[in-house]
């Protein structure tokens, strides 16, 4: 096994990694220098992975850079269902002997990718950039994010192996021990294409499961890239199987395996459901209930009060709503503004909307990348349209200018609460505004929707902040800053409702989801 520059027993505690600063020449050329050696990458074939073997397939998929989508990242292989069968039962052969090995060592491995990914920081940003659209800094993020959830999983996987103590009977000695599931079906989305994949995937081996990993279609190269860099780290090749294809085709024949035991998604509320339902089904020879994790969508809402700072709230507005394009699932797509601010709101919010720069994400000095895909982009202009006829036009409106999928920032005024652009996850640059009585009605307001995954509230008015923290309806609230961007360790990241089973990524209790208790009582006296 690979030497570790820190072992696992002399562990600091969990901090998270820093940004890199790309406003310093020497940190801007380096992420050039790796912008070049990841474009002469493109284009390359990369093969299955089913537990180490290597297989290709007739039918293939090809990805672009959605800032330029004329470029071919990568070409992956469509799996077939004997494939995704193969994946599975290979993955249930490997788990006997996965799941013996210590629990030192499984950390070590995941500390060893962590160090993997940070040693190549700039190669991992760059193929998100390329791949996935992220501008420098969201990339950035993304990888860090990544890292973190390596080091914490870690961290909590050593907590884990080392439980508190039961309650001890007289005459008894008691105990819990926590036992990995078996195979877990690992199913990410595109926007978070390295941290959601790895912190997934991290959680499910550290505590000794197998997996076999469904990426999404749209970023197949970086689950390409970590592929490799898991197998550099030193989990065994069984450990895990990489499996590219049409998530709807392949997804259900993976989720309905008798074999499979969990399944982690994180992706749309439809797929989720239909996921949820699927694995809900007992086909014959299943020897157990198979545990769903959906992480889901998200509408969520930014309140503005009449005591807020609304220069503060128009900056944590902005970035909400339009880093990375508004394709988060924490990205605010309603502001809910109280009647005596909400002209001097959006003329501030007006204002600042117009000077966001729109363009390949690979250059520095864009804010807005493009959205990741023609379909996506074809939605989103349709649900735009839409909605000037369901509000007022304040900025934006439409494609931008280029090659790539790119579309302005856009924000519309005056919804109504039931209007679809209030209600409907669009997963891009566009703002819905309402106006509202009061904080008690913007509270209504912000929790008229079917999902709960974040939400912000700008007031200087503790008493308000107050009411919030009780009634606002979000797994992840915030006060006073945006409502985007959530830290592993500080910001455990789940919601409510429809927007998934509230697993919390990042948080203290995460890999919980991923084990099985046992209670052992042995009569001494
Ligand atoms: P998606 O639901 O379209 O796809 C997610 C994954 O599911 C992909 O890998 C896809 O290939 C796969 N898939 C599709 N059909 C399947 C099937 N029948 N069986 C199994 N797998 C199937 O979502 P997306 O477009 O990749 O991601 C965007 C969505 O993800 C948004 O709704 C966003 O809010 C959500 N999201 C949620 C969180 C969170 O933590 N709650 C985080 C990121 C993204």
């Amino acid at each position: 096994m690979p030497a570790l520059a820190t072992p696992p027993s002399q562990l600091a505690p969990f901090a998270n990694e820093p940004y890199t600063d790309f406003t310093r020449p020497d940190k801007a050329a380096a992420a050039r220098a790796a912008l070049t050696k990841v474009r002469s990458q493109f284009g390359k074939e990369y093969d299955l992975l089913v537990a180490g073997q290597r297989r290709r397939s007739a039918s293939k998929l090809e990805s672009v850079n959605p800032s330029k989508p004329s470029e071919i990242v990568g070409i992956h292989q469509k799996g077939s269902e004997q494939d995704a069968r193969d994946a599975v039962e290979a993955a249930y052969a490997y788990f006997a002997t996965w799941s013996q090995v210590p629990i030192a060592e499984r950390v070590q491995l995941l500390l060893r990718l962590g160090e993997i990914i940070r040693e190549r920081k700039y190669e991992f940003d760059a193929w998100l950039v390329l791949e996935a659209g992220k501008t420098w800094a969201e990339a950035e993020g993304d990888v860090s994010e990544a890292i973190d959830f390596c080091e914490y999983y870690a961290r909590r996987a050593l907590k884990l192996a080392n439980p508190e103590p039961t309650v001890q009977l007289s005459g008894e000695r008691d105990e819990m021990v926590y036992l990995p599931l078996g195979v877990g079906v690992i199913i990410p989305p595109w926007n978070f294409p390295l941290a959601i994949l790895l912190g997934m995937t991290g959680a499910a081996l550290v505590t000794g499961n197998t997996v076999v990993i469904k990426p999404s279609s749209e970023t197949p190269t970086v689950a390409a890239i970590f592929a490799g860099a898991l197998l550099e780290a030193g989990f065994p090749a069984q450990s895990f199987s990489l499996f590219t294809g049409s998530g709807a085709a392949i997804g259900d024949v993976l989720v309905s395996h008798p074999k499979t035991r969990f399944i982690s998604f994180t992706g749309s509320r439809d797929v989720g459901l239909h996921i949820n339902e699927l694995a809900a089904k007992t086909p014959k020879g299943q020897l157990w209930i198979k545990r769903v994790i959906a992480e889901m969508g998200g509408k969520d809402a930014i309140v503005v009060d009449r005591e807020a700072d609304l220069d503060q709230a128009v900056v944590g507005v902005l970035y909400s709503a339009f880093g990375y394009q508004g394709q988060k699932c924490s990205a605010c797509s309603r502001a809910i503004v109280d009647e005596a601010v909400y002209d001097e709101f959006l003329e501030k919010l007006k204002a600042k909307v117009e000077t966001l720069t729109v363009g390949p994400s690979d250059e520095l000095s864009n804010y807005m990348g493009p959205v990741i895909s023609s379909r996506a982009k074809q939605s989103i202009l349709h649900y735009i349209e839409a909605g000037k006829k369901e509000g007022r036009l304040i900025a934006g409106g439409g494609s931008a200018e280029g090659e790539g999928y790119f579309i302005k920032p856009t924000v519309i005024a005056d919804v109504d609460s039931k209007a679809r652009i209030f209600q409907e996850e669009i997963f891009g640059p566009v703002l819905a505004v309402t106006k509202a009585r009061d904080f008690d009605h913007a509270m209504e307001l912000a929790n008229d929707s079917e999902y709960g995954l974040t939400g912000a509230v700008f007031t200087s008015n503790r008493a308000k902040v107050d009411q919030a923290k009780r009634q606002f309806f979000v797994g992840n609230l915030y006060i006073n800053r945006k409502c985007t961007g959530a830290m592993v360790g500080a910001h455990p990241f789940g919601g409510f409702n429809m927007s998934g089973t509230d697993s919390k990524a990042g948080g203290p209790d995460y890999l919980l989801q991923f084990v099985q208790g046992k209670s052992i009582a042995e009569k001494v006296s």
